[in-house]
């Protein structure tokens, strides 16, 4: 019997029969992602219930040397989804352990396990009448929290940082061995999701973008459900009014006036994004698949939709008083930097889809943004995510290497600017492509390339990337790189963890 026989056959007697899963059409579901590389095999997909069962699992794979992946999910949209970085691998999907293990209402934090979803944790707020928002990214309601986390995804509410906003981590180690992180690691310790740092080495980064452990509980914040709250939507006719908005955004966020995961979003991704919802589908012909609509299209999709060709999205949370003194400041300051700057009222909001779905994301209701993805056909959709600081002359850099990237390669750029601390901002820049047009699909995986290798060479990195680039990238890391494998070897020396992951593999070395 070859070792990966073996080795499933083992498992099997840990998990039971019903949660490993072979059969082709399974494993051709799996395989499935949208990203331009192409579809990836996994042998086998595996669900165990409990922390006790992934350290049987992991005997076993450590004996057999086959390589699982950890995923919480599965929902990575455009990054990867369900995939492992390459075939043969055996997916470990925590699905199953969807515990949501402690809310704490007075001091505002939740510590749950990986297959708990946004969708879940929504919905036990809601049912138990907790006055607490959570943070939501937009991609799916399905997606998992703590996937989220340990991706260090970024969402839209004042704790859009997830992983700045999480607290104590459950780890098990390839080894078997089951780490607590911060003060987890004391016994019966009163502060485990209060306080990040504990004592000494502060480990939880290691195991975010990572594979040195498999996360089985994580802590995060939660904020109070504010006595005021204004979304703020401003649409901006000029195709400059980004680089401007910038320049008055960030002092706005690094004074905390806006506090939240504020974005400013490209015409065409917003229209991308009302392409999602029901009513608002059939706008799919006046765009044209490839965006291909001329002036006067997209003029009339602007004023039906009420978009600009930039449109920030922005919220106030507090008193009643400070909402209306900030807005008072907010207004001003963006009217005056920007010419055809317009605030829209809270009717104009609601008659909009892409405001409406803004207004519920910045108070953290989850969102199902992911239909968007099919907009091209056959689901091909990649996110290329590169940092960028928050000044004009560095956002306007960014945006010239997308446009003249995909220029070059037959797309239309379409973005999202997420502006994070008022420092940073994750620059979302989607890449839609049909994955059934091979043609299509070789120009998609180049301009990905490509865009990784222009911005890396002018000193921007990704924040994450889809699953085929790790190797990638890492290797533009030099030092890093050497010892991200050291880490590697003292966690995970028979490389059974999601081998590849953000380009960490013992096999690569070899
Ligand atoms: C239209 C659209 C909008 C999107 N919007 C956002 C957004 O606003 N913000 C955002 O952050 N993302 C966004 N995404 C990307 C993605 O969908 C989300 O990040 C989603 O939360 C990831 O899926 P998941 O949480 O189910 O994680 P999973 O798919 O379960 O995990 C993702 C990866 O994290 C690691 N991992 C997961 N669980 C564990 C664990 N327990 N232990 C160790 N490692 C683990 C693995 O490497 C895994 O492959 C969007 C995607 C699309 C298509």
């Amino acid at each position: 019997m070859e070792p990966i026989d073996q080795a499933l056959k083992n498992i099997e007697e840990v998990v039971g029969g019903e949660y490993i899963l072979t059969s082709p059409k399974v494993l051709k579901k799996y395989a499935l992602n949208m990203i331009a590389s192409g579809n990836i095999l996994p042998a086998a997909v595996v669900r165990p219930a409990s922390v006790e069962e992934i350290q049987a699992i992991l005997k076993i794979v450590n004996e057999y040397r086959v390589p699982i992946w950890t995923l919480s999910c599965g929902q990575n949209h455009g990054y990867g989804l369900a995939c492992a970085t390459k075939p043969g691998m055996v997916i470990l999907e925590l699905k199953r352990m969807n515990r949501i293990l402690e809310v704490n209402v007075d001091l505002g934090y939740a510590l749950v396990e990986p297959g708990v979803t946004f969708r879940q944790l929504y919905q036990y707020l809601q049912d138990n009448n907790i006055p607490l928002w959570m943070d939501v990214p937009s991609a799916s309601p399905d997606a998992s929290y703590l996937g989220n986390i340990t991706e260090r995804g970024a969402g839209y509410t004042p704790l859009g940082e997830k992983f700045l906003f999480s607290c104590g981590m459950e780890v098990v180690l390839a080894n078997g061995q089951v780490l607590r992180t911060g003060t987890g690691a004391l016994p019966g310790t009163k502060t485990w999701q209060i306080f990040k740092w504990g004592y000494g080495p502060y480990l939880d980064g290691l195991f975010t973008s990572s594979n040195f452990g498999i996360v089985t509980k994580a802590g995060f914040w939660l904020m109070p459900k504010p006595p005021a709250y204004e979304p703020l939507a401003v649409v901006m006719e000029e195709p400059d009014a980004v680089y401007r908005a910038v320049e008055v955004l960030r002092p706005l966020k690094l004074n905390m006036v806006i506090p939240n995961g504020a974005c400013v979003t490209h015409v065409r991704k917003a229209l991308g994004l009302t392409a999602c919802w029901g009513e608002s589908k059939n706008i799919l012909p006046r765009v044209g698949r490839r965006f291909d609509y001329d002036s006067e299209v997209l003029k009339g999709l602007k004023k039906d939709y009420s978009l600009g060709e930039w449109n920030f999205a922005g919220a106030l949370y507090g008193p009643p008083e400070t909402v209306r003194t900030y807005r008072k400041i907010v207004e001003e300051a963006l009217t005056r930097a920007i010419p055809k700057c317009r605030f829209l009222d809270a009717a104009e909001q609601a008659a909009s889809p892409y405001w409406r779905a803004r207004e519920k994301a910045m108070r953290g209701e989850p969102l199902a943004e992911f239909d968007m993805s099919g907009w091209v056909g056959k689901v091909g959709a990649e996110w290329i995510s590169p940092v960028a600081p928050v000044t004009n002359e560095h956002v306007q850099r960014q945006i010239r290497i997308a446009e003249e990237t995909y220029s070059k390669y037959g797309f239309h750029y379409a973005a999202e600017l997420i502006l994070g601390t008022g420092r940073d901002l994750h620059h979302i820049i989607w890449l839609l492509f049909d994955r059934n047009d091979l043609e299509e699909r070789g120009r998609a995986d180049q301009c990905v390339r490509e865009m990784y290798d222009r911005y890396c060479d002018v000193g921007y990195l990704p924040y994450r990337s889809s699953i085929d680039m790790g190797d990638h990238l890492m290797r533009k890391l030099g030092h890093f790189r050497d010892v991200c494998h050291d880490l590697k070897r003292v966690f995970d020396p028979n490389n059974i963890l999601s081998p590849g992951k953000s380009g960490v593999d013992l096999e690569d070395l070899k």
